[in-house]
């Protein structure tokens, strides 16, 4: 782990699963193609994308149920490291 606290998600398939109601159809996602690098989903997990300069448009995090439940702030996991 490289979190600790309660603000950590932990890398599940349920939350994987969770994650891509939001992250796979907003607009950064699509628009730059996210799905192609990793990590792929559950960025407020394993880190930012590895895509190159992905900008910050239309972030779903704020509307996931992980993002509330883990005390999560900002948002924008995908390109932003909190
Ligand atoms: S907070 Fe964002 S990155 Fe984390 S699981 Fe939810 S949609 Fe995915
Ligand atoms: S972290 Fe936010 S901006 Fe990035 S792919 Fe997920 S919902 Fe979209």
């Amino acid at each position: 782990m490289s979190n600790s606290g309660n603000n950590t998600v932990p890398d599940t398939e349920e939350n994987r699963q969770i994650c891509r109601k939001y992250c796979k159809i907003c607009e950064n996602y699509k628009r730059h193609s996210l799905g192609n690098y990793q990590p792929d989903e559950l960025f407020c997990s394993c880190g930012t994308s590895s895509a190159p300069s992905v900008k910050e448009i239309g972030c779903f995090c704020p509307a996931c149920e992980l993002f509330s439940k883990h005390h999560l702030r900002g948002g924008y996991f995908c390109a932003v490291r909190h």
